[in-house]
């Protein structure tokens, strides 16, 4: 199998970013695609401010900057990925969305590149199938905000080979992170622990037991939690929580994952969180 030298990251938004970013601070050459060309500006706005964020610690000079930027080529033509040895895929958390853009790429991408998707909940196994190329599909679950986060979830599908989980794991060191082994079930270990916490969360609010504000108090004051569980969930976004939601509760079909209706009723009205100004705070641009 070649050397990975350049990925393409599908979909710009916080996640697909901050991987491009790190990609590219790491010496990778990234292509960047988005469907909306608003997205990719985003993106890209959101990484500059972010790399300078790091050369005003003092970790990253003005220089490295420029270089860093260089390496990542936006694109909201898909066939961006076709020079590339691995495509991370970070387009939301819609099975039908992440299969079909994998379709499209199968029949323009080598034999030889490898899928990695970057869903935080849904079967490995299931996106694998729905290419020709199931051996080299993988999991690779980044945390956020990636380039501070050290875990990256390794999941093998059913049929992922040796090869592909030995590659990932040598980009993941490359990227100067961990990776952690994890077998392919609904939320893996990250989601199927952190979620239903969360929902909890907001049955408590739902349930008028306690204020938002109040609700994070006690799990930062009392629990050394370093973000409150609504915060992390606004952070996170509302509408990915509660797709991961759907996930666990049709994936074990257990009764204690059914989503908050309170969270389907801030995802209706489009409050989803940080992104969009508005979840279970506010938030100004
Ligand atoms: P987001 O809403 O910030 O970004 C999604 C991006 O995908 C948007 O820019 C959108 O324009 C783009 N998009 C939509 N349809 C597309 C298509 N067909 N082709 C190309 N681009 C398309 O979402 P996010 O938080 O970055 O999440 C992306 C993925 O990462 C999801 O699978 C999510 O579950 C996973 N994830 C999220 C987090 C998190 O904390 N938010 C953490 C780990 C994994």
């Amino acid at each position: 199998m070649p050397m990975i030298r350049e990925v393409t990251v599908l979909g710009a938004g916080q996640m697909g970013s901050g991987i491009a970013q790190t990609f590219a601070q790491h010496g990778y050459m990234v292509g960047l695609y988005d469907i909306e060309s608003a997205a990719v500006t985003r993106g890209l706005a959101g990484i500059e401010e972010s790399l300078s964020r790091f050369v005003r610690k003092g970790s990253l000079s003005e220089e490295d900057k420029s270089q860093i930027l260089q390496r990542i080529h936006p694109s909201t033509d898909l066939n961006i990925a076709t020079r590339s040895q691995l495509v991370i895929e970070a387009v939301p958390e819609k099975i039908a969305l992440k299969t079909a853009i994998l379709k499209q790429l199968d029949d323009r991408c080598s034999q030889n590149t490898i899928f990695a998707t970057n869903t935080s909940s849904i079967s490995i196994t299931a996106i694998a199938s729905a290419t020709r190329r199931p051996e080299q599909v993988i999991g690779m679950h980044f945390m956020n905000p990636v380039p501070i986060m050290p875990l990256v979830e390794i999941i093998r599908g059913l049929a992922t080979s040796v090869d592909t989980f030995e590659q990932i794991q040598f980009v993941t060191q490359q990227l100067g992170k961990t990776g952690v082994e994890v077998q392919d079930a609904p939320g893996f270990v990250s989601n199927r622990i952190l979620m239903p916490m969360i929902n909890e969360a907001i049955y408590t609010v739902y349930e008028g037991v306690a204020a938002p504000e109040a609700v994070d108090q006690v799990m930062k004051l009392g629990m050394h939690h370093p973000m409150g569980p609504l915060t992390l969930a606004d952070f996170i976004g509302l509408d990915t929580c509660l797709a991961i939601m759907e996930t666990l509760h049709q994936g074990f079909g257990d009764s204690k994952y059914r989503p908050c209706p309170l969270l389907r009723k801030y995802v209706s009205a489009g409050w989803l969180g940080r992104k969009t100004g508005r979840g279970f705070f506010e938030y100004d641009e």
